[in-house]
Order: structure tokens, then C-alpha cells, then sequence
């Protein structure tokens, strides 16, 4: 991935920029994550949240994820893309939605968790581990 690397929303109301290279990229199969994306898994890059500069305000919410951990959850209100998720457990960590990269096309998902949710016809790449949960329960979900 180039570095920095930048994103936004759908319409433009908010942008980010992260100065340093992301800590993983992950595909989640949790029921909130499929709910939350509107699509049958959520994929994200995990970074440090203090090495990203947001411009607008998202809004956001809070659900408990299946990790039982509070994970907050924010998105553009104008247009609804999903944005950011930063976790109660691990505030300094946050992860960004792929859709949103200025550049998706490098996004490379090194491992899926929460395949136990997974739906039966989603393919998962047999060349990344799976994990039926999480490798580290208080880690950032995307
Ligand atoms: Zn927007
Ligand atoms: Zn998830």
C-alpha cells in the first residue's frame, strides 16, 4: 500500500489520510459486521488511530460486537458510507472500511476471522487463515 494513504465517504463530506502503513487488513464475517456493511463480510485496514487526520464528523454509534466488547461504529450521515470502527477494549486502534480507500485496489485481507458467521456461500481464499473468531478478542473489528 502507499503511504500515506487516503480515503473518504461517498459524497465527500468526510476524508481521511493515514501517514503511516496499516498494522493488518482484515475480512470479518460477524453478524455485526455484515449488518453494519450491508454485504455479506466487512473488510478492514487496522491502524493506529493517532496516525489518522479525519476531515468532517462522521457520526457514529455503538454496538456490542460478538467479541461481548463494546465497538463504536461511525459513517457519513450525508450519504451512510461506513467509515471508522474503534473498539472500548483498545481505543488507540481503529479500523478502516476498505470501500472508503481512495485506492481499494491495495487492500490485501491477510486473514479472515469470525468464519464460525460466515455465510455458507461466501468463498473463503484457502492462501489466508481463518479464525472461527477472533485470533485476539480485544482486537479492532472491521
Ligand atoms: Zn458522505
Ligand atoms: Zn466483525
Amino acid at each position: 500500500m502507499n503511504i500515506p494513504f487516503s480515503g473518504g465517504c461517498a459524497c465527500g463530506s468526510i476524508r481521511y489520510q493515514c501517514a503511516h502503513a496499516p498494522l493488518a487488513m482484515l475480512n470479518c464475517h460477524c453478524l455485526d459486521c455484515q449488518r453494519s456493511s450491508g454485504a455479506p463480510f466487512a473488510s478492514g485496514v487496522v491502524v493506529k488511530a493517532a496516525d489518522v487526520d479525519v476531515s468532517g464528523t462522521p457520526k457514529a454509534y455503538s454496538v456490542r460486537a460478538s467479541s461481548g466488547r463494546l465497538a463504536m461504529r461511525s459513517f457519513c450521515a450525508d450519504c451512510g458510507t461506513p467509515l471508522f470502527t474503534q473498539g472500548e477494549a483498545n481505543p488507540q486502534f481503529m479500523s478502516i472500511r476498505f470501500p472508503s480507500l481512495d485506492q481499494p485496489s491495495q487492500f490485501r485481507p491477510m486473514l479472515d476471522i469470525w468464519t464460525c458467521s460466515a455465510q455458507p456461500w461466501v468463498g473463503l481464499d484457502p492462501a489466508i487463515p481463518h479464525f472461527p473468531q477472533s485470533p485476539q478478542p480485544d482486537g479492532p473489528s472491521p
